[in-house]
């Protein structure tokens, strides 16, 4: 078997109207995203005025991570210390440490066969601790019913915050990722969806919400000086009693992350591309069993999910070892011992009284995740595939004789 010989970490270059953009901030020395006059605006303003227009949004805010972001959108809609925080159970550490950050109680809801929140047991989650927010996270782009969730969070007054790191440029049914809730948050770190190093973006229609995120990312009093956020009237009361977190972003990274994303809807179809050929290779086989997705879902695939569900977890071990050793890097859920960006549920021991999820294990216990980098090609997707095919069949057959 062929050598799968591509780099799963590789990226695309920062392309060179980004480069200029980022020079041009640098010659300028003006990297601080207020140092400049009131009513300039520079390339966090714009960044901000631009995706807030992208998704629709009222107001937008540009801060250093998507877990800084996820802290903010927390405290604003009322979190504090032991405050019982809903969030589904498949997602990545960061969201959980959100949590923790404000000192509040994680509480974690079971993962479906697709990957998404088990609305039942979200139900019985909210009942039981009395939580009245839920971090909804779409990890891997994986976006729930959104009709289902929204209703529920309606019926028991539940606010919605919408972890977006994976699914910028997704929409459910038509309507943006991260603009059903009070708050979406997303990430601008360079395995997500456009690149600054590291990054995070605020949107929301609340008045109240944004100014408070405003105050929280390290405004001091210059709060006027944003253009994608309420005016002054909203900060009157909330300067006082609001606590400065630091966490802002730089005109450097808004100056690289701008033409990224007038050029989000072309990467999309290319991540689209890769990911549907995989897919369609991949279903050729009987073993393989891959995350079904609602017809409503518009994601982006910039990975992909499947499950081998006949596998035990020594055979689990003996796949991925193949995979690894053919160049094919596969990410396993279900590994009792965290490794590198993928935890479970089952590591994050800091979360007291935690909820047994048996059926979240079992959905992991078979899990395989791979990324997509738009480095790869549509054949390198049939190679990859075959791989896999290649590695599934030798084990199945060690397992028979
Ligand atoms: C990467 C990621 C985050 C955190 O994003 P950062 O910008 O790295 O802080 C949050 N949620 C999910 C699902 C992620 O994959």
């Amino acid at each position: 078997m062929q050598r799968f010989n591509k780099s799963f970490t590789a990226q695309e270059p920062i392309g060179e109207d980004a480069i200029e953009a980022a020079v041009k901030v640098m010659r300028s020395g003006r990297l601080h995203r207020y140092n400049k006059d009131a009513g300039e605006q520079n390339d966090v303003d714009l960044l901000e005025l631009e995706f807030s227009r992208h998704l629709g949004s009222r107001y937008a805010l540009a801060v250093s991570s998507c877990g800084f972001s996820l802290q903010l959108a927390l405290r604003s809609t009322g979190v504090t210390h032991g405050t019982p925080v809903l969030c589904n159970s498949f997602t990545l550490s960061p969201v959980p440490g959100a949590i923790e950050n404000c000192g509040a109680t994680c509480i974690l809801v079971e993962t479906g066969d697709d990957l998404t929140v088990d609305i039942n047991d979200l139900k019985r989650a909210a009942e039981q601790s009395g939580a009245r927010h839920l971090l909804l996270s779409h990890m891997r782009g994986h976006i729930a019913d959104m009709d289902k969730v929204m209703s529920l969070c309606r019926s028991m007054g539940i606010r919605l915050i919408e972890d977006c790191a994976h699914t910028m440029g997704a929409r459910w049914n038509g309507k943006p990722s991260g603009t059903f809730g009070d708050i979406g948050c997303y990430s601008t770190q360079t395995y997500k969806h456009i690149n600054s190093g590291e990054g995070g973006l605020i949107v929301t229609d609340d008045e109240d919400i944004m100014a408070r995120c405003v105050l929280m990312s390290g405004s001091y009093m210059l709060y006027d000086y944003h253009h994608a956020a309420p005016g002054v009237e909203a900060f009157e009361a909330l300067r006082w009693t609001t606590p400065n977190f630091s966490g802002r972003m730089d005109n450097l990274r808004a100056a690289v992350l701008r033409p990224q994303l007038a050029q989000l809807d072309h990467a999309v179809q290319r991540w689209n591309r890769l990911y549907h050929a995989l897919a369609s290779f991949l279903s050729e086989d009987p073993e393989i069993r891959l995350a079904v997705r609602d017809p409503r879902e518009e994601f982006v695939g910039s990975s992909i999910q499947f499950f081998l569900p006949t596998f035990t977890s020594e055979m689990m071990n003996g796949f991925i070892k193949q995979c690894e050793n053919l160049g094919v890097t596969i990410s396993w859920f279900g590994k009792a011992i965290p490794t590198k960006y993928t935890s479970s549920h089952d590591s994050w021991q800091f979360i007291a009284n935690a909820r047994d999820l048996p059926h979240t294990r079992k959905v992991l216990s078979t899990l395989c995740d791979l990324r997509l980098p738009l480095t790869f090609s549509v054949e390198d997707c049939n190679t990859i595939a075959g791989i896999i095919k290649h590695s599934i069949a030798n084990i199945t057959a060690e397992k028979s004789t």
